[in-house]
């Protein structure tokens, strides 16, 4: 069976684009979804995917790891996240067409079901929000708080929020106090049987990490992710030594080899592949492999569209050390319209499926309805107090 035509869908979803990659086959009515979404990148990875056919038109299409290799070697250039997102909606789509044509649901093609359900969380979101709050009062905790008691009325036992402020290379005290603040509220509000995951987005220096690791860790976060950036694991390492909580990172890293430094200076506690930017589900069961032997976690960042959500339900049914799955839950009300699938959620859990491949397929037809716009670009209103840019 070979591939005979690879396509995109995109759907504006307000805050980001989704990009779902459609492979076609050369057996009527046998193709597969994946997704490649990249924020603020879509046409670029639109671009890649097209690049990409080429290579791929013609080719047996249970070849998966020879098709990776063919994508990832042959294009000379490391295609960084641009090129790897592409990958990995491409790759995604070639194992839900696998699980297609085996009548088995994915997960049991990756190495079976090793857990009987899926722990979730939501991002609660966050930013800067100083400033709104004290417009309104310095009532700066309760939205927060109600956002979390939101969650967790409907059933998850963990959230994620952003909570310490874009910063210089050294902060105020009123930052700290702002951060353990809000933590403390959250805290008392929820009780200590849900987990706090603190998202920092690479905003810091290594002092100022340290510093916020100390003032929250009274109200024991799960883990504090990003606390600076990403790119420079000896800065991790040193957080991570200094730090009573434990750290979390690899959401922009992607590939082995990018995550490849954390493991050799063990510089996190858990690590944080996104499905559809590290290169797919199999470069994902790798690199979980690579941090087994380290003894960290796995909790993969995802934001994204619903493809992906039915991606990350394989990978986390089928690994190990897999530790939480980030859910999206605040982007579109139509979200569940452009799909259908077999995805059943319980307590804050995604339940397995039995359905072949991903259990996810793409309706064109509603897709359609939400065609590509430009997204907003929050990071343009992230400045410091004299008006330079700061890491949002
Ligand atoms: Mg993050």
């Amino acid at each position: 069976m070979k591939i005979t035509n690879i396509k995109t869908v995109v759907v504006n979803a307000e805050m980001r684009n989704w990009v779902f990659v459609k492979v076609e086959t050369d057996q009527a009515g046998l193709y597969g979804w994946g997704e490649a979404s990249l924020e603020w990148k879509t046409r670029a990875v639109v671009g890649c995917v097209e690049d990409f056919a080429p290579m791929l038109i013609g080719e047996e299409v249970d070849r998966i790891e020879h098709l990776y290799q063919k994508m990832y070697r042959q294009s000379f250039w490391r295609v960084g996240v641009i090129g790897m997102s592409a990958i990995s909606g491409i790759e995604q789509a070639l194992w839900d067409i696998r699980g297609k044509v085996l009548n088995q649901p994915v997960y049991k093609l990756l190495g079976g079901a090793v857990r009987s359900r899926v722990r979730m969380y939501t991002h609660l979101g966050g930013g800067d929000m100083r400033a709104v709050y004290e417009t309104a009062g310095a009532q700066d905790a309760q939205l927060f708080v109600d956002r979390a008691l939101e969650v967790v009325a409907k059933g998850y036992t963990a959230v994620k929020v952003l909570i310490t402020p874009p910063t210089e290379a050294l902060n105020s005290i009123a930052d700290y106090k702002y951060a353990a603040r809000v933590m403390e509220a959250m805290r008392l509000a929820v009780g200590d049987d849900v987990d706090i995951m603190i998202d920092c987005h690479g905003r810091h220096s290594v002092a100022n990490a340290i510093e916020f690791c100390r003032v929250l860790a009274p109200y024991r976060p799960y883990f504090i992710e990003e606390p600076v950036p990403p790119e420079n694991a000896d800065l991790m390492a040193e957080v991570r030594r200094a730090s009573p909580v434990p750290i979390a990172t690899g959401e922009r890293l992607v590939t082995r080899h990018q995550f490849r430094e954390l493991f050799e200076k063990n510089a996190c506690a858990v690590i944080q592949p996104d499905l559809c930017h590290c290169g797919g589900l199999w470069e994902a069961k790798k690199i979980a492999a690579m941090a087994e032997v380290y003894a960290m976690g796995v909790a993969p960042h995802n934001p994204l569209g619903p493809v992906a959500n039915g991606a990350a339900l394989h990978f986390a049914l089928s690994t190990p050390n897999f530790l939480i799955q980030e859910d999206m839950l605040t982007d579109v009300p139509w979200r569940w319209e452009v799909v259908q699938h077999a995805l059943t959620t319980k307590d804050g859990y995604w339940l397995p499926t039995e359905a072949p491949g991903l259990g996810i397929e793409v309706n064109e037809t509603a897709a359609a309805r939400h065609p590509f716009k430009q997204e907003v670009i929050h990071a343009t209103t992230v400045r410091a107090q004299d008006g330079a840019v700061l890491d949002w």
